[in-house]
């Protein structure tokens, strides 16, 4: 989804505060007792979302997918509500827009912010083909992924409660565009509504996490406004042997939803694949597709941020 990014290669600036663990091998000094992260399952949720269609606000499959969202949720969290908004593009079109909570534990105390975005983009901006631009984008990476990631997470936090309070959320309109005036809905509206509330403490955005050639190097934005969440999971990345997917020596910079978490005040730090494709040739593309992403990646990520999770005593 981002509209801006560059690569970077960037100061370890992590890599002493992780130390230990090895060269992407597979020793695993620690592992929290937890239940096991299903990616095979994970992989079913995503082209499950696919097979409905662009989730695109307005149409038939975002409907679509809201119900079964939904659904899946209220089986499974202690508290599931559904936030419904409004927002008027610059091109004046209306868009009905809907974020979707789901909370395990007290809401009350501190809690944790998993994240990602369930809509998909609109048109296929960045195809090669000038007729494939005005196609909607598949969403299996930019949309499927990390939806799929979270509620396999939320099936994990059912079967064993996770230490402390979690809050999943599923923000609507982030991919809507074509220009970033449009986008990020949904976490503008979460942001904009905290108030006086009890906000999250801190939190972890996925967005693209299902890339069949995965790597996830240590986001910039992140790293700046939420150091300490990114000290986190690369550590327990390297820790768990998946440090060549999550490198650290390296570093992009992309404006995301958590810029808006980051801005107020709430530590977010997002994992991100930079790299879909050849020279990011699926992003925004019709080539968004399952076939393009793996139950494999959706396994590894799930895990890491499960580790994040029950490792937080
Ligand atoms: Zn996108």
């Amino acid at each position: 989804m981002k509209r801006w990014m560059m690569l970077v290669t960037a100061i370890p600036l992590v890599a002493a505060a992780c130390g230990g663990g090895d060269a992407g091998g597979s020793t695993v000094t620690f592992r929290a007792e937890r239940p096991a992260f299903d990616g095979v399952r994970a992989f079913q949720d995503l082209e499950t979302q696919v097979a409905f269609g662009p989730r695109i606000p307005g149409s038939p499959g975002h409907t679509e997918q809201l119900e079964w969202l939904e659904t899946q949720l209220r089986a499974l969290a202690d508290t599931v509500f559904l936030d419904p908004f409004e927002h008027v593009t610059a091109e004046g079109d209306e868009l009905a827009l809907t974020n979707v909570i789901a909370r395990f534990g007290p809401a009350d105390g501190s809690r944790l912010l998993l994240l990602t975005h369930w809509d998909t983009r609109p048109k296929a901006d960045q195809a090669s083909g000038e007729a494939d631009r005005e196609l909607p984008v598949p969403g299996a990476n930019d949309g499927a992924s990390g939806t799929a990631i979270l509620l396999e997470l939320a099936r994990m936090f059912n079967e064993q409660r996770p230490p402390g309070g979690v809050e999943l959320l599923f923000t609507d309109g982030e991919d809507y565009g074509p220009s970033t005036a449009d986008m990020f809905l949904g976490a503008r509206h979460y942001v904009g509504g905290i108030g006086s509330e009890n906000p999250p403490a801190y939190g972890i955005l996925l967005d693209m996490v299902g890339d069949a050639d995965p790597s996830f190097p240590i986001e910039a934005y992140s790293m700046e406004g939420a150091g300490q969440v990114v000290q986190r999971i690369w550590g327990i990345a390297a820790d768990l042997g998946y440090r060549r997917f999550f490198p650290m020596d390296q570093t992009s910079r992309v404006v995301d939803e958590h810029i808006q978490f980051i801005d107020a005040g709430i530590p977010v730090a997002d994992i991100i694949d930079f790299e879909y494709g050849p020279a990011h040739a699926f992003w925004h593309t019709p080539r968004d597709v399952p076939a393009n992403t793996s139950a494999q990646t959706l396994f590894m990520v799930g895990d890491v941020v499960a580790e994040v999770v029950y490792r937080n005593r």
